[in-house]
Protein backbone atom coordinates (compact mmCIF):
# COMPACT_ATOMS: atom_id res chain seq x y z
CA UNK A 1 0.00 0.00 0.00
CA UNK A 2 0.95 3.70 -0.46
CA UNK A 3 -0.27 6.98 0.34
CA UNK A 4 -1.14 7.69 -3.04
CA UNK A 5 -3.84 4.11 -3.34
CA UNK A 6 -5.87 6.12 -0.83
CA UNK A 7 -7.02 9.21 -2.88
CA UNK A 8 -6.64 11.78 -0.60
CA UNK A 9 -7.09 15.31 -1.50
CA UNK A 10 -4.16 16.61 -2.96
CA UNK A 11 -3.48 19.15 -0.23
CA UNK A 12 -3.34 16.56 2.04
CA UNK A 13 -0.87 14.36 0.11
CA UNK A 14 1.08 17.54 -0.28
CA UNK A 15 1.33 17.81 3.59
CA UNK A 16 2.79 13.90 3.38
CA UNK A 17 5.44 14.64 0.93
CA UNK A 18 6.29 17.42 3.25
CA UNK A 19 6.43 15.35 6.15
CA UNK A 20 8.07 13.03 4.19
CA UNK A 21 5.75 10.10 4.98
CA UNK A 22 5.85 7.22 1.89
CA UNK A 23 4.51 4.10 3.47
CA UNK A 24 1.53 3.61 5.59
CA UNK A 25 2.10 2.37 8.80
CA UNK A 26 -0.53 -1.30 9.22
CA UNK A 27 -2.64 0.79 11.23
CA UNK A 28 -3.04 3.33 8.86
CA UNK A 29 -3.10 0.92 5.49
CA UNK A 30 -6.27 -1.12 7.51
CA UNK A 31 -7.82 2.02 8.65
CA UNK A 32 -7.53 4.98 6.53
CA UNK A 33 -9.92 2.86 3.63
CA UNK A 34 -12.49 2.01 6.30
CA UNK A 35 -13.24 5.42 7.54
CA UNK A 36 -12.82 7.08 3.87
CA UNK A 37 -16.02 5.32 3.76
CA UNK A 38 -17.49 6.92 6.59
CA UNK A 39 -17.72 3.92 8.76
CA UNK A 40 -17.53 3.43 12.47
CA UNK A 41 -13.83 2.20 13.48
CA UNK A 42 -12.53 0.45 16.29
CA UNK A 43 -8.47 0.85 16.60
CA UNK A 44 -6.32 -1.35 19.13
CA UNK A 45 -3.23 0.34 18.47
CA UNK A 46 -0.29 1.86 20.35
CA UNK A 47 1.11 5.31 20.63
CA UNK A 48 4.33 5.15 18.34
CA UNK A 49 2.27 2.76 15.53
CA UNK A 50 1.16 6.17 13.64
CA UNK A 51 -2.88 5.55 15.14
CA UNK A 52 -2.85 9.65 14.79
CA UNK A 53 -2.30 10.02 10.99
CA UNK A 54 -4.97 7.30 10.85
CA UNK A 55 -7.29 9.17 12.26
CA UNK A 56 -6.69 12.54 11.37
CA UNK A 57 -5.90 12.41 7.61
CA UNK A 58 -9.49 10.58 5.87
CA UNK A 59 -11.41 13.12 8.92
CA UNK A 60 -9.52 15.71 6.84
CA UNK A 61 -10.28 14.55 3.56
CA UNK A 62 -13.49 14.52 4.63
CA UNK A 63 -13.93 17.00 5.99
CA UNK A 64 -12.59 19.14 2.86
CA UNK A 65 -15.54 16.49 0.93
CA UNK A 66 -18.36 19.37 2.65
CA UNK A 67 -15.90 22.47 3.20
CA UNK A 68 -18.62 24.69 5.30
CA UNK A 69 -17.93 27.43 7.76
CA UNK A 70 -18.13 25.73 11.29
CA UNK A 71 -20.99 27.18 13.41
CA UNK A 72 -20.19 30.09 15.73
CA UNK A 73 -19.35 28.01 19.25
CA UNK A 74 -19.43 24.82 17.20
CA UNK A 75 -16.82 22.42 15.77
CA UNK A 76 -16.84 19.87 13.18
CA UNK A 77 -14.65 17.67 14.21
CA UNK A 78 -13.93 16.56 18.14
CA UNK A 79 -11.11 14.66 19.06
CA UNK A 80 -11.10 13.54 22.98
CA UNK A 81 -7.97 12.77 24.65
CA UNK A 82 -6.62 11.75 27.97
CA UNK A 83 -4.24 14.44 28.62
CA UNK A 84 -3.30 17.61 27.63
CA UNK A 85 0.24 16.72 26.71
CA UNK A 86 -1.54 14.25 24.05
CA UNK A 87 -4.37 16.65 22.86
CA UNK A 88 -0.99 19.01 22.04
CA UNK A 89 0.77 16.54 19.66
CA UNK A 90 -3.00 15.69 18.17
CA UNK A 91 -3.32 19.23 17.31
CA UNK A 92 -0.22 19.68 15.82
CA UNK A 93 -0.86 16.00 13.29
CA UNK A 94 -3.83 18.28 12.35
CA UNK A 95 -1.72 21.45 11.59
CA UNK A 96 0.73 19.70 10.09
CA UNK A 97 -1.20 17.71 7.91
CA UNK A 98 -3.46 20.37 7.17
CA UNK A 99 -1.07 22.62 6.33
CA UNK A 100 -2.40 23.53 2.91
CA UNK A 101 -5.39 23.46 4.19
CA UNK A 102 -6.23 27.12 6.34
CA UNK A 103 -7.43 24.67 8.59
CA UNK A 104 -9.00 26.11 12.13
CA UNK A 105 -7.96 23.85 14.60
CA UNK A 106 -7.73 24.48 18.76
CA UNK A 107 -7.48 23.01 22.00
CA UNK A 108 -9.52 23.27 24.85
CA UNK A 109 -7.77 21.64 27.81
CA UNK A 110 -7.59 21.70 31.43
CA UNK A 111 -4.94 23.82 33.59
CA UNK A 112 -4.79 26.86 31.92
CA UNK A 113 -7.11 29.53 31.97
CA UNK A 114 -10.75 29.40 29.99
CA UNK A 115 -10.68 32.80 28.70
CA UNK A 116 -8.45 31.98 25.47
CA UNK A 117 -10.31 29.33 24.81
CA UNK A 118 -13.56 30.52 24.73
CA UNK A 119 -12.71 33.09 22.35
CA UNK A 120 -11.15 30.76 20.26
CA UNK A 121 -14.04 29.13 19.58
CA UNK A 122 -16.62 31.95 19.96
CA UNK A 123 -16.47 31.95 15.69
CA UNK A 124 -16.69 28.43 15.60
CA UNK A 125 -13.32 25.81 14.92
CA UNK A 126 -13.15 23.19 12.02
CA UNK A 127 -11.07 20.78 14.72
CA UNK A 128 -11.51 21.31 18.07
CA UNK A 129 -9.03 18.64 20.33
CA UNK A 130 -9.81 18.57 23.75
CA UNK A 131 -9.41 16.68 27.49
CA UNK A 132 -13.49 15.74 28.54
CA UNK A 133 -13.25 17.40 31.54
CA UNK A 134 -12.16 20.99 30.34
CA UNK A 135 -14.55 20.41 27.32
CA UNK A 136 -17.39 19.92 29.45
CA UNK A 137 -17.09 23.02 31.38
CA UNK A 138 -16.91 24.61 27.81
CA UNK A 139 -20.24 23.37 27.41
CA UNK A 140 -21.34 24.16 30.49
CA UNK A 141 -20.72 27.76 30.08
CA UNK A 142 -21.91 28.14 27.20
CA UNK A 143 -18.65 28.29 25.09
CA UNK A 144 -19.59 25.64 23.29
CA UNK A 145 -22.65 23.73 21.64
CA UNK A 146 -21.81 20.00 20.19
CA UNK A 147 -25.12 19.77 18.23
CA UNK A 148 -23.10 20.31 14.66
CA UNK A 149 -19.98 17.76 15.57
CA UNK A 150 -19.95 15.52 12.68
CA UNK A 151 -16.74 13.65 13.39
CA UNK A 152 -16.01 12.15 16.88
CA UNK A 153 -12.46 10.62 17.71
CA UNK A 154 -11.92 8.46 20.95
CA UNK A 155 -7.96 8.38 21.56
CA UNK A 156 -6.51 6.22 24.14
CA UNK A 157 -9.77 5.48 25.47
CA UNK A 158 -8.60 3.12 28.04
CA UNK A 159 -6.35 5.68 29.57
CA UNK A 160 -9.42 7.66 29.76
CA UNK A 161 -11.57 5.52 31.60
CA UNK A 162 -8.21 4.65 33.83
CA UNK A 163 -8.66 8.41 34.57
CA UNK A 164 -11.44 8.39 35.70
CA UNK A 165 -13.13 10.44 32.84
CA UNK A 166 -15.82 7.56 31.82
CA UNK A 167 -18.88 10.11 33.40
CA UNK A 168 -17.85 12.97 31.64
CA UNK A 169 -17.09 10.66 28.39
CA UNK A 170 -20.62 9.30 28.65
CA UNK A 171 -22.01 13.06 29.14
CA UNK A 172 -20.38 14.69 26.25
CA UNK A 173 -21.43 11.64 23.87
CA UNK A 174 -24.95 12.13 25.18
CA UNK A 175 -25.26 16.00 23.74
CA UNK A 176 -23.68 14.72 20.04
CA UNK A 177 -25.65 14.21 17.43
CA UNK A 178 -26.40 10.42 16.92
CA UNK A 179 -25.48 10.95 13.03
CA UNK A 180 -21.63 11.44 13.06
CA UNK A 181 -18.59 9.16 12.64
CA UNK A 182 -16.81 7.89 15.27
CA UNK A 183 -13.61 6.83 15.47
CA UNK A 184 -12.51 4.62 18.62
CA UNK A 185 -8.35 3.70 19.84
CA UNK A 186 -7.45 2.13 22.68
CA UNK A 187 -4.11 0.02 23.44
CA UNK A 188 -6.13 -2.22 25.27
CA UNK A 189 -9.80 -3.79 24.88
CA UNK A 190 -10.90 -5.37 28.36
CA UNK A 191 -14.63 -5.73 28.56
CA UNK A 192 -15.20 -2.55 29.68
CA UNK A 193 -13.86 -0.73 27.24
CA UNK A 194 -15.50 -3.24 24.83
CA UNK A 195 -18.70 -1.96 26.53
CA UNK A 196 -18.43 1.58 25.91
CA UNK A 197 -16.99 1.37 22.11
CA UNK A 198 -20.11 -0.82 21.56
CA UNK A 199 -22.96 2.21 23.12
CA UNK A 200 -20.84 4.99 20.98
CA UNK A 201 -20.29 3.12 17.89
CA UNK A 202 -22.69 2.14 14.59
CA UNK A 203 -21.93 -1.05 12.96
CA UNK A 204 -18.00 -0.54 13.76
CA UNK A 205 -15.35 -2.00 11.53
CA UNK A 206 -12.52 -3.72 13.72
CA UNK A 207 -8.86 -3.02 13.30
CA UNK A 208 -5.96 -4.08 15.27
CA UNK A 209 -1.62 -4.18 14.96
P1 LIG B 1 1.67 8.28 16.54
O1 LIG B 1 1.62 6.82 16.82
O2 LIG B 1 0.45 8.76 15.83
O3 LIG B 1 1.97 9.08 17.78
O4 LIG B 1 2.87 8.56 15.50
C1 LIG B 1 4.22 8.27 15.84
C2 LIG B 1 5.22 9.02 14.96
O5 LIG B 1 5.30 8.41 13.67
C3 LIG B 1 4.91 10.47 14.72
O6 LIG B 1 6.11 11.21 14.89
C4 LIG B 1 4.47 10.54 13.28
O7 LIG B 1 4.79 11.77 12.68
C5 LIG B 1 5.24 9.41 12.64
N1 LIG B 1 4.51 8.78 11.51
C6 LIG B 1 3.23 8.41 11.48
N2 LIG B 1 2.91 7.81 10.33
C7 LIG B 1 4.04 7.78 9.58
C8 LIG B 1 4.35 7.27 8.27
N3 LIG B 1 3.43 6.65 7.52
N4 LIG B 1 5.61 7.41 7.83
C9 LIG B 1 6.53 8.01 8.61
N5 LIG B 1 6.31 8.50 9.83
C10 LIG B 1 5.08 8.39 10.34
Amino acid sequence: TSFQDFGLADPISRALQDENYHTPTPIQAQTIPLALTGRDVVGIAQTGTGKTASFALPILHRLLENRIKPQPKSCRVLVLSPTRELSGQILDSFNAYGRHLRLSATLAIGGVPMGRQVRALMQGVEVLVATPGRLLDLVQGNALKLSHVEFLVLDEADRMLDMGFINDIRKIVAKLPIKRQTLFFSATMPKDIADLAEQMLRDPARVAV
